[in-house]
């Protein structure tokens, strides 16, 4: 088990992650990194070993950024590494992903038949690359997202955002655990409620076979019912 954690609002993105995470030190992990989305493009930290290592390579200058993703990481294929460590990012697009894609020889196959080009060993990174690929087919982010996740085979909770869309988070699950934390002008997400437990007491639990979207404004949730998947 790894851990997963979101945050859009009007907050410190950067210290409601570390500390949404630090709660999911329980559940083990070999390595933990961080997306913050800085109004101009993605910034990654990611290193092997505990958070306390990965809070010395984090930024200062983040107190303004107030959207974004973590993750402490139990690997399963590839090394405990930084280069493994997630987020996974492709063309802009990062995730982070708690589960196993049981099918991700079949689809890292077919992507680089496609020209695709990989940057770690992990089944994760089907993921973003899938997505970038019907980005790249001319679909919408939530329609790229849906359809790559219908590729997917095994268990998975998974977070995503895209430098295109400076204001969104998207979650999406089968199998593993996610739950969705609802404040005031600010969303969270997390693969366990003790992670957000400091900063609300209202949750909702994602469904298998959801997509959620994340704003300051509000959340939909809808199911994961892809179309066009070609
Ligand atoms: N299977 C993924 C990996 O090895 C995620 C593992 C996890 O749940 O932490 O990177």
């Amino acid at each position: 088990m790894c851990g997963i954690v979101g945050y859009v609002g009007q907050g410190n993105a950067l210290s409601i992650l570390i500390e949404s995470l630090k709660r999911l030190e329980y559940r083990g992990y070999d390595s933990a990194g961080i997306a913050l989305q800085n109004g101009k493009g993605i910034e990654i930290y990611k290193t092997k070993g505990k958070i306390n290592d990965l809070q010395k390579i984090l930024p200062n200058h983040s107190h303004d950024i107030t959207i974004g993703l973590g993750h402490t990481r139990w690997a399963t294929h590839g090394a405990p590494s930084e280069r493994n460590a997630h987020p996974h990012t492709t063309e802009g697009v990062s995730v982070v992903h708690n589960g196993i894609v049981e099918n991700y020889r079949d689809l890292k196959s077919l992507l680089l038949s496609e020209g695709h080009q990989f940057s770690s060993d992990t089944d994760t990174e089907v993921i973003p690359q899938m997505i970038s690929r019907y980005l790249a087919k001319g679909l919408q982010l939530r329609e790229a997202i849906k359809n790559a996740v219908t590729h997917l085979r095994g268990t998975f909770a998974v977070g995503i955002m895209s430098e295109s869309h400076r204001d969104v988070l998207y979650a999406v699950k089968r199998g593993s655990p996610l739950v969705i934390g609802l404040g005031e002008k600010e969303f969270f997400f997390a693969s366990d409620i003790p992670a957000l437990l400091p900063y609300t007491r209202r949750f909702i639990y994602l469904e298998d076979g959801q997509i959620c979207r994340i704003t300051k404004e509000g959340i939909e949730i809808e199911y994961l019912e892809a179309e066009d998947r070609a």
